[in-house]
């Protein structure tokens, strides 16, 4: 299996005045962060944020989604079924 993923630029969302940083979402669409903010929504008190030199996740979702998935190594996942773009 190839391993054809890059890591992408952290996210920094400042929501309810705190800044945190997030994981970025698995493919462009609706959500900023990979724990589905919306990342500018003042309605709901988010608004983009400027990553911090040296950025790491603070993101209590983002965390807890990064430590679920890497409990699975490679025997667990099937991708021979995906597209190639989604590998
Ligand atoms: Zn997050």
């Amino acid at each position: 299996m190839r391993n054809n993923t890059r890591a992408r630029s952290l996210v920094a969302v400042e929501f309810d005045g705190l800044v945190e940083v997030h994981l970025p979402p698995i493919s462009a669409g609706a959500y900023a962060t990979l724990c589905g903010m919306d990342g500018d929504d003042e309605w709901n008190g988010q608004k983009p944020a400027v990553l911090p030199h040296n950025p790491k996740v603070t993101c209590a979702h983002c965390i807890g989604i990064w430590r679920a998935a890497r409990a699975y190594g490679p025997k667990y996942i099937d991708t021979q079924h995906l597209e190639k773009d989604h590998e």
